[in-house]
Order: C-alpha cells, then sequence, then structure tokens
C-alpha cells in the first residue's frame, strides 16, 4: 500500500506519515503518525515543543474488498517548551471530535442578504 494512494483513499491529511500495516484477523491496520512539523503549541503557536508519550486512536475506515480497514492514527503527547502548556498532537482525521477544550465558540448562524 503506498502512501499516496491511501491517503488518496482515506482522506488522510497532510501532516500524517505512513509507517506500516498489521493485518490481523480478517482486517488491516494502517499506522500513521505525525510528522514533527504538527507539533504546535495550541496556546502560543510555539514550535518548541517535547514528547512526552503517546497514544494511538484507532477508527474504521472504507473497507478494501469485504476486508473491514482500521486507521491508527499516533496522538502524541507534547509540552510545550516556551508556555509549559500540555497538550495532544493535532486532531487527527477529518471526523467531528467530542472534545474539544478551546473557549472559541463558533456560530452557526450565518445571515444572508
Ligand atoms: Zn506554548
Amino acid at each position: 500500500m503506498s502512501q499516496s494512494l491511501l491517503f488518496h483513499a482515506f482522506g488522510v491529511r497532510d501532516g500524517y506519515e505512513y509507517w506500516k500495516t498489521e493485518y490481523g484477523e480478517g482486517c488491516a491496520r494502517f499506522f500513521l503518525t505525525v510528522k514533527p512539523e504538527q507539533l504546535v503549541c495550541p496556546q502560543c503557536q510555539s514550535q518548541e515543543v517535547s514528547r512526552k508519550g503517546r497514544r494511538f486512536r484507532q477508527l474504521q475506515t472504507v473497507p478494501i474488498g469485504l476486508k473491514p480497514v482500521f486507521l491508527v492514527t499516533e496522538v502524541p503527547k507534547c509540552q510545550c517548551r516556551a508556555c509549559g502548556h500540555r497538550f495532544e498532537g493535532p486532531p487527527p482525521l477529518p471526523r467531528p471530535m467530542s472534545t474539544t477544550r478551546t473557549g472559541s465558540k463558533r456560530s452557526s448562524q450565518i445571515s444572508i442578504r
């Protein structure tokens, strides 16, 4: 599985790198890691960020043939060296996340004239 095909087929966005594929019982898992340049402090936008470990987030994506396919994306745990803010890596794939901790409220109302 080439990276470009993977990215096209599954909508994997820039900033992720193909790592490996594992085949389980009747399914395939594609592992993706986060590119270092994606790690930017959300608080102060500093790129002086230390990794403090990581976890993985798995989500099911479009099957190949009849095989279920999972994308396993790395979620790096980071700490900003400039301001000390701790955060987890960038939100992975285009999918609504339930937890948003930024205080910004997005208005859903659009005025049309
Ligand atoms: Zn910071």
